[in-house]
């Protein structure tokens, strides 16, 4: 038969394309047969009960000790957050009257189910929409026991298979092998959900947010995931196969020819040296930044710590987490951001005010709920400072829009430090302190910023959105958020001028840094550091070491001349290396 070509849309989330043939990760419905059991098998019912309860708390016991090995104590939190559900009371009761009056183990299950995920949807928050799911996956887990049915799951995996599924579930992660999952495609999900998340973090193409990419796949049917575009294609022409294979083996031999510059500097044919960090968001990423040769971590998204627990995270696990980024970086510095939440995560953790936001990206996120509940801020501050003693870690402060606000969150960072001073645990002193520029406001008055701090970090993906007044996550608009805007152009010279000229050091932590058609702008520019995934280091550093610093600038005095983004990019083009 002629094979079709299906091309569907979705999100980018993970680099990197792959060829191989779909997997689908099933999804079971939840459903069940009303049927009467008789007062004389109404004990029996509950053995069935007991037994697939306890078979369901064996497979994730085991889920969570696979995932804390693979992945890392903060992801196999979620499969500890399904034992809770399992051993919830009030589920767990509802369940058994519904036995007690004469149905069967399934039904009762399906029924309470249904009863709870009602409420649920009623509250129409993305926290507890996400807490149903949660529910819905473990009762599917008991009823495929209570069935003596076994779903298919990744541990069925062949090798490059591509899995395609509605929603990938936390405890299916478990089974993903680096060498063997060769990419994902899913209905559900964002740029930063969890399965977004891990595929990044293990360097697996993936596209999601696809809407139906799951009911129009087949068992075994080829398929390609072109994680760099957002695209996915089913049932390929050879054509379009053999323009993907080059593509593959492009990207291939690219990655192999860029190992020769792990272990060299970012130097300018003229002798600037920069440095490249990288970003992360769990410590599980590591292994991968030392791998790309990064000088250090650039940004740690510490929010990672505050949305696999069902409570804010305490000081000891805050220390925990950040002494063991600390040591294995060392000499390097890591730069850990405090918390950046805000919305539905933090309704999460019981702060359901902010949860009821209409603009929750404008409202008490970041520093502004840190200044709110300083109570909370000071448990992160203290185990950070208790992690400093390892003498490369560094402090930055997210969506400082005032001096103000640096000025207070410095005062309570002094109280942390007191704090510890009086409970005899030991920190450095002389820990630097750094402010993200991501709001316009902060930007424009950089010169004044840079006075109270030790550094600054541009944060572009959010000073591209509120400069232009583009959502970043909004497809009707991708167009317009562009880097390359004559008032970005400008506003960043203005920073990275105004912080030179306070004698401080200034980087990029927004995806801008990592992206190899801005490298030799930001050089021209003056940034100090690039921050990035690991993954683009090499990309980045190549293109570092093959220009010289003079002939940057001389590019970007000609680019801020120009008044569109049209002739700025023919600028960009004429633009010779050599
Ligand atoms: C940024 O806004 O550029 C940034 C690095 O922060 P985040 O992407 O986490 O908002
Ligand atoms: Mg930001």
């Amino acid at each position: 038969m002629k094979q079709k070509n299906i091309i569907l849309n979705g999100i980018a989330a993970s680099s990197g394309v792959a060829i191989g043939k779909v997997f689908i990760l099933e999804e079971d419905d939840l459903v069940a047969v009303k049927k009467d059991v008789p007062v004389n098998k109404i004990n029996r019912e509950f053995a069935r009960l007991r037994i697939a309860v306890r078979q369901t708390k064996a497979d994730l016991e085991r889920n969570y000790a696979e995932l804390n090995k693979m992945l890392g104590e903060n992801y196999a939190k979620i499969a500890d957050a399904h034992i809770l559900i399992l051993n919830d009371p009030m589920i767990g009761k509802e369940v058994i009257d519904c036995v007690k009056q004469g149905n069967t183990a399934e039904f009762a299950i399906y029924t309470v189910v249904k009863k709870f995920s009602k409420s649920f949807d009623a509250i129409e928050d993305e926290y507890f929409r996400e807490r149903k799911n949660d529910m819905i996956d473990v009762a599917k887990k008991v009823t495929a026991h209570l069935l003596g049915k076994s779903k298919k799951t990744l541990a069925d995996l062949e090798e490059n298979s591509i899995v395609v599924a509605k929603n990938i579930m936390p405890s299916d992660t478990v089974a993903m092998r680096e060498n063997m999952v060769g990419g994902f495609a899913t209905d559900l999900g964002g740029k930063t959900s969890h399965t977004a998340l891990v595929a990044r973090s293990l360097e697996i193409p993936a596209v999601v947010g696809l809407k139906n990419v799951s009911y129009h796949v087949k068992q075994g049917m080829p398929i390609i995931i072109d994680g760099n575009n957002g695209i996915v294609i089913l049932d390929p022409t050879e054509e379009t196969i053999n323009n993907y294979k080059r593509e593959y083996e492009i990207q291939f031999s690219n990655r192999k020819a860029l190992e020769q510059f792990k272990d060299l500097p970012a130097v300018t044919t003229d002798g600037t040296e920069v440095q490249l960090g990288a970003n992360i968001e769990t410590p599980k990423e590591i292994r991968s930044v030392l791998r790309h040769g990064a000088n250090g971590i650039g940004l740690y998204r510490s929010e990672f710590m505050y949305l696999t627990g069902s409570s804010m995270p305490t000081e000891e696990e805050h220390y925990q987490n950040y002494i063991q980024i600390a040591k294995m970086m060392m000499p390097y510095d890591v730069i850990i951001r405090t918390m950046d939440l805000g919305g539905d995560k933090i309704a999460k953790l019981g702060f359901m005010e902010v949860g009821r936001e209409a603009n929750p990206f404008m409202g008490l996120r970041a520093i502004r709920f840190c200044l709110k509940y300083p109570e909370i801020f000071k448990i992160q501050l203290k185990g950070i400072l208790r992690a400093s003693v390892c003498g490369n870690i560094k402090i930055m402060y997210p969506m400082i829009s005032s001096v103000a606000e640096i000025k207070a969150a410095n005062k309570i960072l002094e109280q942390a430090k007191e704090e510890l001073r009086i409970e005899g645990k030991l920190f450095n002193e002389n820990i630097k302190v750094g402010a993200m520029i991501e709001v316009p406001s902060a930007a424009l008055i950089t010169d004044l910023i840079a006075r109270e701090v030790d550094f600054l970090s541009i944060g572009t993906n959010d000073l591209i959105q509120y400069t232009i007044a583009v959502d970043r996550v909004n497809a009707n608009i991708t167009h317009l958020y562009n880097p390359m805007h004559p008032a970005i152009l400008r506003l960043l010279k203005w920073i990275i001028d105004c912080a030179h000229q306070a004698g401080v050091d200034v980087g990029m932590c927004g995806e801008m840094a990592g992206d190899p058609s801005y490298t030799v702008v930001l050089l021209g520019l003056g940034l100090d550091e690039f921050s990035m995934s690991a993954a683009q280091i090499p990309q980045v550093k190549k293109i570092i070491r093959s220009v010289s610093k003079e002939k940057a600038k001389i590019l970007v005095t000609k680019l801020l001349e120009c008044s569109s983004m049209a002739e700025i990019e023919t600028e960009m083009k004429k633009f010779k290396y050599i």
